[in-house]
């Protein structure tokens, strides 16, 4: 009988075309060698042109996925994508403080590719408040930095300043993605931990199929998270992870592929 590998578990939103949330999650922590669990907090009627709608799971069923795997199966590491609403969160929250998940990696998933909104607006301090205390990382792009701080990020001085602003409101590390600062020649992501920054570059590609590229980074880093790496290096395998799952991606449809998660 084959040895359990760690375990990381998802609490997201299902996308039925299959590329972002919970289905990229699951692709890529199989793809990095873990075993995926799922708390669904909203299934989306999507494909490859937008969200056309979504529903929410209750509250108390989200919070009780989440229970439920982490009193039988375990939980090594855990993960945010789309939350939805402050209920969601409230009860994520809730469910947090009565079970342990090992490091938590918050990815504050506001809105989708093609600008549809996954989380309300009164969710955002539901989200700053509750989540990013308990937050081991925080991985937010530069649509949600502006969201949450109201800095509008478009230099790589500017990243810095809002890992600063975002490390204030109380998680560990914070991971400014640059993948939006479309003037910079290189992609680069600014970690911090309130002390020091770590600057990791990579290449920008000129890419169309981009789905679902900000669930497989934060995946990629929970499962190395889970095998017990500490955020510099788990973030420096989730850069590299997704720098090749963007050079894999696909066309799907007559809109935007997804990534493919390919080790
Ligand atoms: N749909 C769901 C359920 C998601 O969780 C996300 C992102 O986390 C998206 C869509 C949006 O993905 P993208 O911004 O890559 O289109």
């Amino acid at each position: 009988m084959a040895v359990a590998p760690p375990k990381v578990l998802t609490i997201a939103g299902s996308d039925s075309g299959g590329g972002a949330g919970l289905q990229a999650d699951l692709r890529t922590l199989f793809a990095c060698g873990v075993h995926g669990m799922t708390a669904v907090t909203a299934v989306t009627v999507q494909n490859s042109l937008g969200v056309t709608g979504y529903t929410e799971i209750p509250p108390e069923v989200v919070a009780a996925q989440i229970e439920a795997v982490a009193t039988d199966i375990g939980v090594d590491a855990a993960k945010t994508g789309m939350l939805a609403s402050a209920a969601i969160i409230e009860a994520v929250a809730g469910a947090l403080d009565r079970v342990r998940t090992g490091p938590f990696v918050v990815d504050p998933v506001a809105a989708s590719m093609h600008g549809n909104q996954l989380l309300a607006d009164d969710a955002l301090d539901a989200l700053r408040t509750l989540l990013f205390p308990r937050a081991t990382l925080v991985t937010p792009n530069l649509d949600e930095v502006r969201l949450l701080t109201g800095l509008d990020v478009r230099s790589r001085a500017d990243q810095r300043k809002a890992a600063e602003v975002l490390h204030a409101m109380g998680p560990e590390w914070v991971l400014v993605k640059g993948g939006h600062l479309w003037d910079d020649p290189e992609c680069l992501d600014v970690l911090y931990d309130g002390s020091e920054f770590i600057e990791l570059l990579g290449p920008r590609y000129d890419v169309k199929h981009t789905h679902g590229s900000g669930d497989t980074l934060a995946s990629a880093i929970a499962s190395q998270l889970a095998r017990g790496a500490d955020v510099p290096a788990a973030v420096r395998f989730g850069k590299d992870f997704i720098v090749r799952s963007v050079a894999a991606a696909y066309p799907l449809g007559s809109g935007v592929g997804p990534v493919s998660p390919l080790w």
